[in-house]
């Protein structure tokens, strides 16, 4: 990997407390540049061998003793950011922390910016740009299956990819260059380095990484999930099921779940943000009628609504069902839930019907269950799956950010371009060659190869400080 040669190291010295604020065992202080060599003679009074932990007393400006701990040194240029730094592994209290932290300032620090340890080891070529987001999505990642694509792309296996495909688009370029040197010829040389083929396989590759990709998103971003229906059809029994704890109070009694209510569950590994509803019915109660207004603000930003009906009643969508159906948003996913199989002897299972509202636009899911007895909530969790384009095997997706999709989706339609390019009969070489040029590009800005300083800026200002 080389070092980006457009920007100069960074001069200033930086720190900051990089463990979470509050009580703990150990809390970390990181400091990285051409000071730390200063900083460890001045507060660990001698020096310390590199790369292994050193027990040592941390001393204030007159020599008293502010915390005993292990200390850290990483000489440039082999650690995290590729500057010199330190590391103070002291006792994990809020004041014992920010004395280590304003020494070092004294000793010519100055407080680190979010993300910036990270953005320095990009600049210095220890991580690209996809592994150092990799970094920032393996401390946000909410679900073990998400970790551990984060954990894939920190190691650099979606990088590998891109590069490999970026490899391949420079091969097949240099053989176009050479074509198009060669006027009278162009056609055959093109045919015996089989660009076709080649570009085949490239798009192929593109298309499968675009794939795993969005496995990917789906495992950062998560789904949010809408309950609606009517009072006591079972909406907050059902989040229960699907959390698997009692989040949400259950009661008899019709307009009890008064606010909209967030939980966070897990469903093969994708986060689901499940939003429990207040019951949509007319109402004089101001408190009843703000749950109510709350709840149209959820469902304008759900992923998918859960439609619950009463399947005790009889199996099918009354008038007032048919009244929440018509009021969600057209372009909102839905799967109708009839609840409550146990009580009127119907069996688990999935059916597609015709829309229950003239205005629906696609076949509607229909799942049969009970949140009671939780026969068909696998079922349901499936469907949910389905909806989103979840695969049943996660561990291959590349935990994918919005901008990685665009670029793979731009080098595809260049890939497109330039396929066409190839089919009509004269081909303009030159318009082929910019297209594969294109699509270059748009993948090298993946990795950071091509990247303005307000990109920067913007994927290392959300780091957590001291990252
Ligand atoms: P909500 O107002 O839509 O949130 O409805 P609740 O979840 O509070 O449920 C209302 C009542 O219906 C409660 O007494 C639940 O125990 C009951 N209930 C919910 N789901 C089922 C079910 O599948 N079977 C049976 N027998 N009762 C259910």
């Amino acid at each position: 990997m080389t070092a980006r040669t457009d920007a100069a190291p960074p001069a200033e010295t930086i720190a900051a407390i990089a463990t979470p604020s509050g009580r703990g065992a150990i809390g970390v202080v990181r400091v990285s540049g051409c000071d730390v060599p200063a900083i460890v003679e001045q507060v660990v009074g001698r020096g310390v061998a590199p790369r292994v932990a050193s027990l040592a007393t941390f001393r204030g400006a007159h020599g008293e003793a502010l915390d005993q701990g292990l200390a850290l040194y990483f000489p440039a240029p082999h650690s995290y950011t590729g500057e010199p730094v330190l590391e103070l592994h002291a006792h994990g209290g809020i004041a014992v922390l920010q004395l280590l932290l304003s020494r070092c300032v004294e000793l010519g620090a100055r407080l680190a910016r979010p993300g910036e340890f990270t953005l320095r080891a990009f600049l210095n070529g220890k991580l690209d740009l996809a592994q150092a987001e990799g970094v920032a999505d393996l401390i946000d990642a909410a679900t073990a299956t998400a970790a551990r694509a984060a954990a894939r792309s920190l190691s650099g296996a979606f990088s590998r990819e891109i590069r490999a495909l970026t490899d391949a688009l420079i091969e097949l370029r240099m053989f176009t260059e050479a074509t198009l040197d060669f006027p009278d010829e162009e056609i055959d040389l093109l045919r015996t380095a089989d660009a076709r083929g080649r570009l085949e396989v490239i798009a192929a590759r593109v298309t499968s990484v675009l794939a795993r990709a969005k496995q990917g998103a789906l495992l950062r971003e998560g789904l949010t999930v809408v309950l609606v229906g009517r009072p006591n059809v079972g909406k907050s029994s059902l989040l229960n099921q699907l959390a698997g704890d009692a989040v949400a109070i259950v009661t008899p009694i019709a307009g009890t779940t008064r606010d909209a209510l967030h939980s966070q569950i897990e469903v093969t590994g994708i986060p689901l943000t499940i939003i429990d509803t207040a019951g949509l019915r007319p109402t004089e109660d101001p408190i009843e009628t703000l749950g109510i207004e709350r709840t149209r603000a959820a469902i304008g930003r759900a992923d998918v609504a859960l439609v619950l009906i009463d399947a005790s009643t009889g199996d099918d969508v009354t008038d007032a069902d048919r009244a929440i159906l018509e009021d969600l948003p057209a372009e909102l996913h839905r799967i109708i839930v009839h609840n409550k199989i146990d009580l009127a002897g119907l069996y688990a299972k999935v059916e597609t019907r015709a829309p229950a509202t003239a205005g629906g636009a696609e076949r509607a899911r229909h799942v049969f269950l009970s949140a009671k007895t939780a026969s068909g909530i696998d079922l349901l969790r499936q469907e949910i799956l389905a909806l989103a384009g979840a695969h049943e095997d996660m561990e291959g997706a590349f935990l994918a950010r919005e901008r990685h999709l665009q670029a793979l989706r731009e080098a595809s339609l260049h890939l497109t371009a330039a396929a066409q390019h190839l089919v009509d009969a004269k081909p303009p070489l030159e318009l082929f060659a910019e297209e594969l040029r294109a699509a270059q590009i748009a993948l090298a800005a993946i990795v950071g190869e091509f990247s303005s300083d307000d990109l920067l800026g913007a994927i290392f200002s959300r780091f957590c400080i001291g990252k």
